[in-house]
């Protein structure tokens, strides 16, 4: 019996109907409906200490000194020269591509398999999308595909695209050293998606040491409620080139001149992060290797119980990468066994989802122009992302795993 997207809702819903509401619910300090939540923050450490900093010097805007404290933290993590701190990943994107000059009628390559958000910020400047088909190996844009069609266009003397973003899906780098030295031959910008990889790196090869959004012309991030730091909600960006950051910042600022009076030279967007969201940021910043070992702990007690499982494989790892292991997610053997699984989670009490149709799939993409096969559509068709908060227990995950392991093998 195959599952549909409804059917699983209802059965979650009459879960919660049952089971989630009232005392388990009271008793839950993340106010979460799940018995076991799929990705939860943790504001342990200096955050209410912080907050209160904020309230108490009346800073709470977007001046203030935790926003340059949080960049300053942020850029000596990733081993950038500055960060910028935004309201959003969002709005990281759309400043990363109108800093890069992109603008009406021009196109933007990006992963088929991703958060909507990455290709949005290219409409938003009257682009166009090209969506790039994932590759097995990291089920990130396929950097083959790119390589091969940049020289393609270079050859039949086609226009280049004016932008590539590509994604660090779920915390994985994509294989992007060839791809960015193809790129630069042919003078495209390389915008690296890194709102789910925040603390991921290459470990191998020209790219060996180099941090996760790092590589390209500018790196992207997300400090939403679900990501590995959050700030609440907001983003960052760094960039190779540090005029770029500096007209990104200008033109996150509503593109005012500095000085007394209320004159701005172009048209900008009210895209800073604020104060307190900062103060909540930095806390999450003193955490990070923390969060990260407890993520890459539970990615890595996930692969070994599930290894070898009938009907499962495991998430990427390349040798060449260290994953900052975000959000742990399997590849069942099709969508079938996929949403039984998920339903036998969902009985439980424990939260997990399927992973995004790919844009092609999503109304506002489906006429896009598609490079590539069937990748990602197999991918998405098959994958389900098992509870991974930092504060997930051994005891907890022990439950998902024997969830996981009975229904896989019941028929
Ligand atoms: C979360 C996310 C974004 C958007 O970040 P927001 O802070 O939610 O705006 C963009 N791209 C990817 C891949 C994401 O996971």
């Amino acid at each position: 019996m195959t599952l549909s997207g409804r059917r699983v809702l209802a059965t979650g819903a009459k879960w919660l109907a049952e089971k989630g509401r009232g005392a388990q619910r009271r008793a839950l300090p993340n106010m979460s409906a799940w018995r076991i939540p799929m990705l939860v923050p943790t504001l342990e450490g200096r955050t209410s200490e912080y907050l209160l900093e904020c309230v108490e010097t009346n800073f709470v805007s977007s001046i203030g000194p935790f926003v340059a404290r949080f960049e300053d933290g942020l850029a000596s993590l990733l081993g950038a020269p500055d960060a910028l701190a935004c309201a959003s990943g969002t709005a990281a994107l759309h400043l990363a591509l109108v800093a890069t000059g992109v603008g009406p009628g021009d196109e933007v390559m990006v992963s088929d398999l991703t958060f909507i958000a990455s290709a949005n910020a290219a409409l938003y400047c009257g682009a166009s999308v090209t969506l790039v088909d994932s590759e097995p190996a990291t089920w990130n844009l396929d950097p083959e595909l790119v390589i091969g069609e940049l020289e393609r266009r270079h050859r039949g003397n086609l226009p280049q695209p004016s932008a590539i973003v590509a994604v660090h899906l779920l915390g994985h780098p994509p294989d992007l050293a060839n791809l960015l030295e193809a790129a630069r031959a042919h003078g495209v910008p390389v915008i690296e998606d890194a709102a789910e990889a925040l603390g991921a790196a290459w470990v191998q090869g020209p790219l060996d040491g180099v941090a996760a959004g790092a590589a390209g012309s500018l790196g992207c991030f997300s400090f939403n409620g679900n990501k590995l730091l959050t700030t609440g909600g907001g983003g960052a960006l760094v960039a190779a080139d540090r005029a770029v950051l500096d007209r990104a910042r200008h033109l996150s600022t509503q593109a005012r001149l500095s000085g007394i009076g209320s004159e701005h030279d172009e048209i900008g967007f009210n895209y800073r992060m604020s104060n307190l969201a900062a103060a909540v940021g930095l806390a999450q910043l003193e955490r990070i290797e923390t969060f990260l070992m407890k993520k890459r702990g539970i990615a890595a007690r996930y692969d070994e119980a599930l290894a070898g499982l009938d009907r499962v494989s495991l998430p990427p790892s390349a040798p060449w990468a260290r994953r900052s292991a975000w959000l742990y997610t399997v590849l069942l053997d099709g969508r079938e066994t996929r949403d039984r699984v998920l339903a036998a989670l969902y009985n439980n009490g424990i939260e997990s989802r399927p992973l995004w149709p790919p844009l092609h799939r999503q109304v506002p993409y489906k006429d896009a122009v598609r490079i590539g096969g069937a990748v990602a559509d197999n991918l998405s068709d098959r994958a389900l992302s098992l509870p991974s908060s930092v504060t997930l227990s051994p005891a907890e995950q022990d439950e998902v795993i024997t969830v996981v392991r009975n229904a896989v093998s019941s028929r």
